[in-house]
């Protein structure tokens, strides 16, 4: 069984991982068991910065690693909130004032098409010259109103593709079928397959 650091001291994601890549023979390990410090994202695309968390934790514990990023891109506003998706209100990465902020920036635009996109990076060894590098995204467009209590983040804004409730009125079956994170890690799931000859189950 291969063992891949994930590089998040987010017990929510090591859960959430561990069940999208269920189906291959790969253990899940959180950063937290060799007590890695936090990770500085100043890069301006998620690719860079899930490669400096992928690279600190294969740093911090000799092992291979594998890290997320992700966030959420409004067309009407540039592309923002974009890398800065957690802290759109301020460093207290509040949930409901991110969504309140958004709403605020929106008010009076028609055009509401946005999407969601996550970039997975593993790194075999704190110098690997070859990252499997995977990506996901999630169209949609953004409501009036939160909607929905389920989810995280911007999910109670959400209305995925053509559909009429937002990501926070779906269970989590449902989201991670369609989600940016679970395409990203089908994705991820085929390279770890291809290039690093992880077995299924
Ligand atoms: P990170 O990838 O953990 O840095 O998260 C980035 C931020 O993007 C989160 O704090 C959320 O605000 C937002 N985000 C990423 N994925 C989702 C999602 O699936 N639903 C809602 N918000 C998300």
């Amino acid at each position: 069984m291969k063992q891949l650091v994930l590089a998040s001291g987010n017990a929510g994601k090591l859960a959430e991982f561990s069940e999208l890549f269920g189906a291959l023979q790969l253990e899940l390990v959180a950063q937290s068991q060799w007590r890695v410090p936090p990770c500085d994202e100043p890069a301006p695309s998620f690719v860079e910065n899930a490669l400096l968390k992928a690279r600190h934790a294969a740093q911090h514990t000799g092992r291979p690693a594998l890290a997320d990023d992700s966030g959420l891109c409004v067309a009407a506003l540039g592309g923002e909130p974009g890398v800065r998706s957690a802290r759109y209100a301020g460093d207290a990465a509040d949930d409901a004032a991110n969504n309140a902020q958004l709403l605020d920036r929106l008010h009076g635009v028609s055009q509401r098409q946005a999407h969601f996109v996550c970039v997975l990076v593993a790194l075999r060894r704190v110098d690997d010259p070859e990252p499997l590098i995977a990506h996901g995204w999630l169209h949609g467009t953004l409501a009036d109103a939160a909607r929905g209590s389920a989810g995280f983040g911007y999910d109670p804004l959400f209305v995925p593709g053509q559909a009429a409730t937002t990501l926070a009125e779906l269970d989590a079956a449902a989201k991670n079928a369609i989600s940016h994170r679970g395409r990203a890690a089908a994705q991820m799931a085929r390279l770890l397959q291809a290039f690093w000859g992880v077995e299924t189950r």
